[in-house]
């Protein structure tokens, strides 16, 4: 594809850079196109514009931000297909993924665009009879977002939606493995008509922009997408300024499957999600924890699942998962599992790299058995496509298993029985529970993490109460 999606946006004005950064197909190795890296003076002219930009942007009413928020919505679907296209031949997912992603954006920008109506004040009962107390709630100001590539579309709507709901500016800087999808979904929203400087898309080194964002005292708020090790070096930085900061991390979900389950239902959804995004997934299921008297029949309905799985190139008709998005990704899978196996686990199926001529990135959908907590594939997040199943005894070990990982983003747990539906629910330390199901991104509802997975949340009415700082005004009456 050869799009032009060679410039970023500052100020409603695209720029160019002599240098570049070279962005890779994963699935065949070549170089799809050429994105700017921007120097230290493209990074100043981006606050200057959204700051000026936001005096404006923050007086108009909820209706004038939800037009433009609506028409980048629907300039998105009109491209759904090209999108899509973009997505899978830089990030490697599968095309019909990637199409349901673009779907995604507009869901999640179509949902900030009306609750930007409803950011509501309160007025509160005084203390004496000629107080009046109220409380507004005001944008926050200019935001930096970070993003990362796994969710490369969905990501950038997820953050800049709520954000110009609520009557901040953005700069948005996309991961450098992914940032034409950014660059692409960027061009929908200045084609709106949107004002100038209202957002702006930097891609280059992420130290050089982030430490620019963070440094600069009118930037009022960092948004940051990505791993956990990133994410505290920023929490560190924010502090510098007490700047406002909300992280979305890393996870190590787990997949508890009890006794009383649905066994076809629990494999179902398991397959489903480990394997989505070739397991590339924040709130992917980590490790498979069984009951012992359900783990044989469970592993091998998992096992009859995966095998009819198809691994090939994401724009290949019928594939289910591509290839991971680098080296490093394929190398840490690869270690995790050669570690495993000395340890004692068990390859039921998979187990290696797939065989492919045109890259090295494909990996062979795997379930191992045998795996114990202590093992590091059960402590790390994978991030690829092996499901290590972990044998338990009772309720409460499989509880505590789960909660004694440093990571708390999403939980799933399979039962029929409401009491421990709600017990195991309240005792598990983690953001999100899906129970008997899976499905957790949806623009009502609050995505985030506990613990190491980050603080704040994406999504719902919380997400938006990110983007604002609330006032109180105590009025006397003379
Ligand atoms: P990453 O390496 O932390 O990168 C994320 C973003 O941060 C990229 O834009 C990257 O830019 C930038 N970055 C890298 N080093 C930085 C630094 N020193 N200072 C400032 N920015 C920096 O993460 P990733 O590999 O892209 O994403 C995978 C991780 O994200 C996983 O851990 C996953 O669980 C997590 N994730 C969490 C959620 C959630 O909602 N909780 C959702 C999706 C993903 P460059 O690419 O230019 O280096």
């Amino acid at each position: 594809m050869t799009l032009d999606l060679n410039h970023n946006w500052i100020n409603g004005e695209k720029i160019q850079t002599d240098n570049t950064i070279s962005v890779v197909n994963p699935a065949n190795n070549q170089v799809v196109g050429e994105v700017p890296s921007v120097y230290e003076e493209h990074i100043q002219d981006a606050i200057d514009s959204a700051s000026k930009a936001f005096e404006k942007w923050s007086n108009n009413t909820a209706e004038t931000r939800q037009f433009y928020l609506e028409e980048w919505a629907k300039n998105l679907l009109d491209k759904q297909d090209s999108l899509a296209k973009i997505m899978t031949e830089e990030q490697g997912k599968p095309y019909a993924e990637a199409f349901g992603e673009v779907e995604v954006c507009a869901k999640f920008i179509r949902w900030f665009a009306e609750e930007g109506k409803r950011i509501y004040g309160e007025i509160i009962p005084p203390s004496s009879e000629n107080q009046r107390i109220s409380v507004i709630k005001q944008p926050v100001g200019v935001c930096g977002l970070i993003t990362p590539w796994n969710f490369p579309g969905a990501m950038v709507a997820r953050k800049v939606a709520p954000a110009l709901a609520a009557g901040c500016t953005v700069i948005v800087k996309p991961s450098s493995e992914t940032p034409r999808i950014a660059i692409a979904i960027f061009d929908e929203l200045i084609a709106t008509g949107i004002d100038r400087g209202v957002a702006n898309i930097l891609t280059g080194s992420s130290t050089l922009i982030s430490d620019k964002l963070f440094n600069d005292e009118r930037i009022k708020k960092m948004s940051f997408t990505g791993s956990t090790n990133i994410g505290k070096t920023l929490m560190s930085k924010a502090s510098e300024q007490v700047k406002r900061i909300s992280l979305e991390l890393g996870g190590n979900a787990p997949a508890i499957v009890l006794p009383d389950s649905n066994l076809d239902n629990a494999a179902d959804a398991i397959v489903d999600n480990k394997f989505e995004n070739s397991g590339q997934m924040c709130n992917g299921i980590n490790t498979v924890l069984a009951h012992e008297d359900i783990k044989e029949t469970l592993t091998q309905k998992i096992i009859e699942r995966v095998n009819k799985i198809k691994v090939g190139p994401g724009d290949q008709e019928g594939t289910q998962v591509g290839p991971l998005i680098n080296e490093k990704a394929i190398d840490k899978v690869e270690s995790l599992i050669l570690e495993a196996k000395k340890q004692g686990a068990k390859i039921e199926t998979g187990g290696a790299k797939a065989d492919n001529s045109t890259s090295d990135l494909f990996y062979q959908p795997t379930v191992i058995s045998n795996v114990k907590h202590s093992m590091t594939i059960a402590q790390e997040e994978i991030f690829g496509p092996v499901a290590p199943i972990i044998a338990f005894k009772n309720e409460n070990e499989a509880i505590e298993i789960a909660n004694a990982s440093p990571y708390g983003l999403a939980a799933y747990f399979f039962s029929n029985d409401i009491n421990t539906v709600y017990r195991v629910s309240e005792k598990l330390e983690f953001g999100m529970i899906g129970v008997n199901g899976t499905q957790l991104s949806v623009p009502q509802a609050p995505f985030g993490g506990i613990k190491e997975s980050g603080m704040g949340r994406e999504g719902s009415h919380y997400g938006l109460d990110g983007f604002l700082e609330l006032k109180y005004i105590s009025l006397s009456l003379n």
